[in-house]
């Protein structure tokens, strides 16, 4: 019997998370899960499969603790129940694929990965966590867990890096699986050659013996609409066998301008977004980057460094190349003025100017779940009332302006941005959830 209690702790845990990942985590990762069972020694959870049970523990262990019973050795007490493979078929169920006539030998082919793009080297951190154990998972269980996987985020974030590790690892750990990866190019060049030799069947075979596909950079699709309807046909008929296929892709699929179905079909599976790293992971990668190049950078010019490139991870690479050069052509060791001297062009502007009124809206409006809109109004309500006190607190912290411009920018007097300082700086002496809080939309606005 499922009490009262228990559904009102797992759900003050959900509402407790909720705030503090991003939506996709939340909905891909913790919606699924449902309650079983509880008392007050032990929680029952039903999870759609080992990867989210791991995935739970690994991020919210300290958080389940104070939730949750706890046992003996101090650890979240919770059974966990996987369900039934069975009952968690995609929700649109695709139609049979006809049965395949192809009993011809498929020709040998090369896999072409980069031998650097593997998973223990890709470092993580808050914004490609989330990818990386979806990856991670995939390539243990090909076909039996999210299917499509599609990784979506900007350039230079290690999309590919990611996609090529999961080829990595399916052919050293299931080497019987054929897999294959392609850019969008590639495919296309493929079918176009194809259609010149007239082998368009013998290409059709090929991608359809493949037990993974992984495609590179989808938004390459847009606008080839011959090729789109090729693709999704091979898509179709990979996925109805329960063949793994993973996409990268610079949008995600609802912003991708191919055909509704298309669409639909890359949505699914699990949609995860890979972001910029923060500082400190920025540091890790650059130490990580640095020690693989037998340079040694001293910690505080890693952070340095990774204030200063900020926009990706290729950009990073990018300075330790260069600084690396440098060193070796000099005969010196890393810096701080050698940094400056070396990388000054790959410097973008320092973070602290570029935070305007505009970004701090953007971020307590995130965070706080309120509206812009509602942030610049006049409304009383409470959660508002405070989100925009925060708004006003930040802009002060952090834009090096006088209180009247600040105030300006928010249609208020310097008075009343005064006012909300002195409201928050005491609220968050006693209201660490709101400190977290703040101290997120911080981290958001600088990064
Ligand atoms: P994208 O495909 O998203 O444009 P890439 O996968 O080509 O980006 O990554 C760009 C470079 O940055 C690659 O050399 C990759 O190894 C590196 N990189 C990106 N993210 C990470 C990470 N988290 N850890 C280590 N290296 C990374
Ligand atoms: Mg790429």
């Amino acid at each position: 019997m499922l009490t009262c209690d228990a559904r009102d702790t797992w759900t003050q845990f959900l509402e407790y998370v909720k705030k503090r990942c991003s939506l996709t985590a939340f909905e891909n990762w913790l919606s699924p899960i449902k309650v079983l069972n509880s008392s007050a020694e032990e929680i029952s959870l039903e999870v759609p499969n080992i990867f989210v049970k791991a995935y739970l523990l690994d991020n919210y262990k300290r958080d389940l603790c104070s939730f949750l019973p706890v046992n003996v050795e101090g650890e979240p007490a919770i059974s966990f129940v996987i369900a039934d493979q069975a009952e968690r078929k995609t929700p649109v169920a695709p139609p049979k694929p006809a049965a395949s006539p192809i009993i011809e030998e498929v020709a040998p082919y090369e896999l072409k990965l980069n031998p650097s793009y593997r998973f223990d080297n890709f470092i993580e951190g808050a914004s490609n966590q989330f990818v990386k154990s979806a990856a991670v998972g995939i390539a243990n269980r090909p076909g039996r867990s999210y299917n499509p996987l599609f990784i979506h985020g900007g350039v230079g974030l290690g999309k590919t890096h990611l996609l090529h590790a999961i080829g990595h690892y399916v052919q050293n750990t299931h080497k019987k699986l054929r897999v294959q990866c392609i850019t969008t190019e590639g495919f296309i060049n493929d079918l176009v050659d194809s259609l010149r030799n007239k082998s368009v069947d013998k290409m059709k075979r090929f991608y359809r013996s493949l037990d993974v596909l992984l495609v590179d950079d989808i938004q390459f699709l847009q606008n080839r609409l011959n090729f789109e309807e090729e693709f999704c046909n091979t898509f179709e008929s990979l996925i109805n066998q329960n063949k793994q296929i993973v996409i990268t892709s610079d949008k995600p699929p609802g912003q991708l301008k191919l055909s509704e179905r298309i669409v639909a079909r890359m949505e699914w599976g699990l949609v995860a977004h890979v972001g910029m790293p923060d500082l400190e992971t920025r540091v890790a990668i650059l130490q990580h980057k640095a020690e693989q190049k037998g340079l040694k950078i001293p910690n505080q010019v890693a952070f340095f460094i990774a204030e200063h490139v900020f926009s990706n991870v290729r950009q990073l690479e990018g300075a330790i190349n260069r600084l690396t050069a440098h060193c070796r052509l000099l005969g010196q060791d890393v810096s701080e003025e050698l940094v400056e001297q070396t990388l000054s062009e790959l410097f973008q502007t320092a973070p602290k100017q570029r935070v305007s009124v505009e970004n701090i809206l953007k971020s307590v409006s995130t965070v706080f779940e309120v509206r812009i809109n509602d942030l610049k109004g006049t409304s009383r309500t409470l959660k508002i009332a405070v989100a925009r006190q925060v708004a006003m607190f930040l802009a002060k912290e952090m834009i090096n302006d006088s209180l009247v411009m600040i105030g300006a920018s928010f249609g208020k007097t310097h008075s009343t941005i005064l006012h909300a300082c002195k409201t928050i700086e005491n609220k968050i002496k006693k209201d660490d959830s709101l400190k977290r809080q703040i101290a997120l939309c911080r981290r958001n606005i600088e990064h």
